[in-house]
């Protein structure tokens, strides 16, 4: 049961919203390249709009190093929306964020109206929860709603502060369908329960991997982080990604996995190359080797056909699915077999899919199969935090309120 307050608990009729949202999107000479993130967030802001309410949306964009910059602005994204929502959406230019310009334009704004602030991360306040600008974000609005499950894993002046100072704070569609879907995936997945890890960085999915294998009951390993994994078992892995501080650890969740009767699937054969291309679209000579033989000048930078046979079968007779992380170099047209050859076996079963953000969802979009997947997450750092067991400050702070 969801036990939050959301959009449908409240009335705001004539009241200025203030929607924290995740425009976070990447941009190509300030052009979007991918709108993923605008599309999800649009449910909840035609539902307030249908409401009659005055909605005020922010969302910070990359990493601002110093104040304002041109480049990261959010301007792009106030065009974009506008064209998705059919309908004006004014952009509140003002390198303060809630300086003389948005106030001026919250000011004069009617019902209906809808108004993009500047990047939250141009206040140098944002990032480190300092009350100043939680009070500016706070005093434009009469209602908060918080829809940027992106950015839930920090605790930042326009997800977390900013609720101190509203009398209303409530969550969005949005927000609601990550924390369920990722919820019962976690706490109450139809079994059997499968979970898909890959991706380069082990580093950050340890503790998801020690909690992954107390609730599910397959856990498969591809991508980059296998190869520590191999090396683990006493394997000889060539030049492959390995995380020698982790060679134990590895061996430890290996262990566990036996001692609890769970499946643990590595890959058995790899595609492996003499190099990581370069740049990582180069045309690249791929051999398939057995993880028993893997040459010492060669590195893996993909699952091999047998692999994905064992785990497109591992995958059939899944009732829960969580895939996080790419099973391979997944941005070399050479390198991405694998990773489509699970999203197309996680498209064909039966079963509660979510996939936890980051590239893996780059490689479900592309491919065009988003649509076959329970949950598209919209956060991948957010979503490894969730699997991994953690309370998340921007989920805890937009509730009941
Ligand atoms: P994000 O942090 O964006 O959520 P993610 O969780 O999808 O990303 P990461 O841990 O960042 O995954 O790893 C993704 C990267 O792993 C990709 O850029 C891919 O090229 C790389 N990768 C996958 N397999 C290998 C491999 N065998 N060797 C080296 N790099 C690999």
């Amino acid at each position: 049961m969801f036990n939050k307050k959301t959009i449908d608990d409240i009335n705001v009729a004539g009241k200025k919203v203030l929607v924290r949202c995740d425009f976070n999107v990447p941009l190509k000479d300030g052009k979007i390249t991918d709108d993923n993130r605008i599309v999800a967030v649009l449910p909840t802001l035609k539902k307030l709009l249908d409401g009659n309410g005055r909605l005020i949306l922010c969302s910070h964009l990359g990493k601002p190093k110093e104040g304002y910059d041109p480049k990261l602005s959010l301007a792009p994204v106030a065009v974009r929306l506008s064209e998705l929502l059919g309908k004006e959406v004014k952009f509140a230019a003002d390198p303060e964020v809630v300086g003389p310009n948005a106030k001026e334009a919250v000011a004069n704004m009617k019902d209906g109206d809808v108004i993009l602030l500047e990047n939250t991360r141009f206040r140098k306040e944002e990032t480190k929860n300092i009350d100043e600008f939680s009070k500016d974000l706070a005093s434009l609005c009469e209602v908060y709603v918080n829809d940027a499950f992106g950015t839930a894993h920090r605790a930042h002046c326009s997800n977390v502060g900013v609720t101190q100072y509203v009398d209303t704070a409530v969550v969005g569609y949005l927000m609601q369908k990550e924390i369920e879907f990722l919820g019962n995936a976690v706490n109450d997945p139809k079994r059997p329960f499968v979970a898909i890890m890959g991706g380069a960085k082990i580093s950050d999915k340890l503790e998801v991997i020690d909690n992954l294998l107390e609730k599910c009951d397959t856990l498969i390993i591809g991508g980059g982080m296998a190869y520590t994994f191999l090396k683990a078992q006493g394997k000889e892995i060539g030049k492959s990604l390995v995380d020698d501080e982790k060679l134990e650890y590895c061996a430890d969740m290996i262990k566990k996995a036996a001692e609890k009767g769970k499946k643990l699937l590595l890959p058995v054969d790899v595609a492996a190359a003499d190099a990581f291309p370069d740049p990582i679209d180069a045309p690249v000579d791929v051999e398939i080797f057995s993880v028993d033989a893997i040459p010492a000048d060669k590195m893996g930078l993909d699952i091999g056909p047998e692999t994905m046979k064992l785990y497109s079968e591992a995958l059939k007779d899944a009732k829960t699915i969580v895939w996080n992380g790419p099973m391979g170099v997944f941005e070399n047209p050479g390198l991405v077999k694998g990773t489509f050859a699970v999203a197309e076996a996680m498209a064909d079963a039966d079963a509660v899919k979510v996939i936890g953000g980051g590239d893996s969802a780059a490689a479900v979009n592309k491919l065009g199969l988003a649509d076959k997947m329970s949950l598209v997450s919209t956060g991948g750092g957010a979503s490894l935090e969730f699997l991994s067991g953690k309370v998340l400050p921007g989920v805890e702070a937009a509730q009941d309120k």
